[in-house]
């Protein structure tokens, strides 16, 4: 008989991807739900983008490049990391990767041994307790409260550090609390990984280019003091509106970069040629880029707006990202409660705060779909919270 590796029987699925799964079933027999499930950009890709592709895969660009990447795109990368992000990155230390998430499952493999800890912070992304367990890892959550606005300290890391602890994830603008990293909270960071210099860390900066009037992005590998240590990961996904076309990246020193591409070249060769050159040229996308952000921006006073006028919903204005995190008081139910509420009477999808490890209460609304989505869906909640005995 068959047998399987433990550490990969034991993941739970993606419930991102499985409430984005549920949700375009349910379209396919009633097209009237309203899918806010998925954390996805409704926007096409920019066409610039598409053009190059086919002019490279038409002139017969589609053989193998350079397993790391293309030259020009790690440089590239490179240069936007100091630009736009006062990181000091040499090309040789990027690898292009078929998306975000392999880049991370990438650094985690590669930095940890059995039963070593990796640190995240929780609320968190869905993936990355999978990962970490997939890497034979111990996943530790740190949690933040949402008393406290989800802000990390020193102290609540300090909790949570052993002689085991290899990695702490970080990642910001936030998904799903739609967070960005304060002056303060980056400088708890930077004295937490001082004071345990065995620790690497990975700050997963997928939403850094949607970031809302009145906030900024603080890279952690833009503090020199640890700077060597800083697993940047970013990706086109987000930013470009490229989530189908699965590229993305890591930065670090070219030591740890060695290490990395070990496994990379045994699993992925490289990233498809034709795709990496037309993301040389997503690099060069500043203006779709804003007005896509600020189309976010506009759908998330929207969106959020409405729902903070409704009785037993409440929501903090996101600071980035394209996510609503918002609390509905429902007496007796959780967040699974509320979530399934919401879908089977007003139609709207979205994902259990408790996915993201930490209930509160809280369901995620992805708010990059149309105005008109948005509207009915505040609309409909409305019309459904009405109804609730408080
Ligand atoms: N990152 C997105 C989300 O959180 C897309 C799905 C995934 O890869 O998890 O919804």
């Amino acid at each position: 008989m068959l047998t399987f590796n433990n550490d990969i029987m034991g993941l739970q699925p993606s419930r991102s991807m499985a409430f984005m799964a549920k949700a375009k079933q349910m379209q396919a027999t009633d097209p009237s739900v309203i899918n806010l499930a998925g954390g996805e950009p409704d926007f096409d890709t920019p066409k610039k983008i598409c053009d190059e592709l086919f002019r490279q895969i038409n002139s017969g660009y589609t053989h193998y490049t350079v397993g790391a990447g293309l030259p020009e795109l790690r440089k590239r990368i490179a240069e936007k990391l100091a630009d736009e992000n006062g990181c000091n990155y040499s090309p040789d230390g990027v690898i292009v990767t078929p998306g975000g998430k392999f880049a991370i499952y990438l650094a985690v493999r590669t930095l940890v041994n059995p039963g070593d800890e990796v640190m995240y912070l929780e609320p968190a992304w869905v993936s990355y307790p999978s990962i970490i367990e997939a890497s034979a890892a111990k996943p530790v959550p740190v949690r933040l409260s949402l008393e406290q606005n989800y802000k990390v300290t020193l102290e609540q890391l300090e909790k949570f550090v052993t002689d085991k602890t290899k990695i702490l994830i970080i990642n910001y603008p936030n998904n799903p609390t739609g967070k960005t990293l304060s002056k303060e909270e980056a400088d708890a960071l930077e004295q937490f990984m001082l004071r345990h210099p065995g620790v690497a860390l990975i700050a997963d900066e997928i939403y850094e280019r949607i970031i809302f009037k009145g906030y900024s992005n603080i890279s952690m590998a833009s503090y020199p003091s640890i700077a060597d240590r800083v697993i940047t990961v970013n990706g086109f996904s987000k930013s470009v509106a490229m989530t189908g076309w699965r590229i993305g990246y890591l930065a670090t020193t070219p030591e740890i970069k060695n290490a990395m591409y070990k496994l990379f070249q045994h699993t992925i060769t490289c990233v498809s040629g034709f795709v990496q050159k037309a993301a040389v040229v997503a690099l060069d996308c500043a203006e779709e880029i804003e007005a896509m952000r600020q189309s976010y921006e506009h759908r998330r006073d929207l969106f959020v707006g409405g729902l903070n006028a409704i009785d037993g919903v409440e929501c903090n204005y996101p600071e980035g990202a394209f996510y609503a995190w918002v609390k509905f008081d429902i007496p007796g139910l959780d967040s699974e409660g509320v979530c399934d509420y919401i879908l089977k009477e007003a139609k709207v999808v979205g994902v259990p705060g408790i996915a993201y490890g930490t209930d509160d209460s809280c369901v995620r609304f992805s708010f990059a779909s149309s105005e008109e989505d948005l509207k009915q869906a505040v609309e409909r909640i409305g019309a459904v919270m009405a109804k609730v005995k408080r």
